[in-house]
């Protein structure tokens, strides 16, 4: 699943191509993407409608309007959006097209079909669960240490567990996390409640850094995933941990443990995270 570094490259892949452009029409190969209004609707008050920014919360893009309406989309699985011309061979899966007013199109293309699309009012983002009780972004700028230490106040649990807590940060995924508690030393199934304040400070550090290391090599590309320009990423090539159980640990040499914690397979090596 695309996490906080891919949807940012998405993001910023179709910025550069959709700012000021008008969506002239929709058409809806699979109305289940579309979650909220009735798909009719989405397409009613979509068509004519201007992209004024790009803006990404947590895995969500925002598409903020001139309307003032904000078109959301959630990748889930297997979600992408390509920016083409026309003539352009259609791609097996492509569920929406968005034609836009310079010629060009936007297609959203999703094999597993569990990506969602809304189009929301600013007082309707309550409604989407998701998006209403999302905790801060890791990367923002207020995101001191003082707060980050309330935001772990009564926080219970594995390590693991919380960083996939889109309620505590907003963004981190399986991926990413394997990669931060390798980063910062700290075992998947220490307990929140154990942490001393240097290895808060420890783990603080390590989120921001490996997610700012996710986005300078424009994410990971396992699978299918590419940005809006169809170009992959290669955060892969850097995994310390993620998908290499029973490979050497590149710190210790010791073989890396793969084993289901909070119900999703976490690499980790027994030796250098404590
Ligand atoms: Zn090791």
């Amino acid at each position: 699943m695309p996490e906080l570094p891919e949807v940012e490259t998405v993001r910023r892949s179709l910025e550069k191509h959709l700012l000021g452009r008008i969506i002239t029409e929709v058409i809806i190969n699979k109305s289940k993407i579309i979650k909220f209004p009735e798909p009719e609707k989405f397409k009613f008050l979509l068509e004519g409608d201007k992209i004024n920014s790009l803006g990404r919360r947590g895995k969500y893009l925002l598409f903020c309007l001139k309307s003032g309406y904000t078109w959301v989309t959630h990748l889930r699985m297997t979600g992408q959006f390509y920016y083409v011309k026309p003539e352009e061979s259609l791609l097996k899966h492509t569920h929406l097209i968005f034609e836009l007013d310079n010629g060009y199109q936007l297609r959203y293309v999703d094999i597993r079909q569990f990506g969602t699309m809304y189009l929301l009012r600013p007082e309707e983002f309550k409604l989407i669960k998701g998006l209403r009780d999302l905790g801060p972004e890791p990367l923002s700028n207020g995101l001191s240490f003082d707060r980050f230490c309330r935001l772990l106040e009564g926080r219970r649990g594995a390590l693991k567990q919380l960083l996939l807590d889109q309620t505590f940060l907003a963004g981190i995924g399986n991926i990413y996390a394997d990669e931060i508690l390798f980063d910062a030393g700290l075992h998947p199934k220490r307990l929140v409640s154990s942490l001393s304040l240097q290895e808060k400070k420890a783990l603080l550090k390590s989120i921001q850094k490996m997610l700012q290391l996710g986005i300078e090599n424009r994410g990971t590309s396992f699978r299918n995933y590419v940005d809006g320009d169809g170009r992959k990423g290669s955060f892969q090539e850097l995994l310390k941990v993620y998908g290499r159980g029973g490979e050497a640990c590149c710190k210790c040499g010791q073989p890396l443990t793969k084993q289901k914690i909070a119900g999703r397979s976490t690499c980790f090596c027994s030796t250098c995270q404590k």
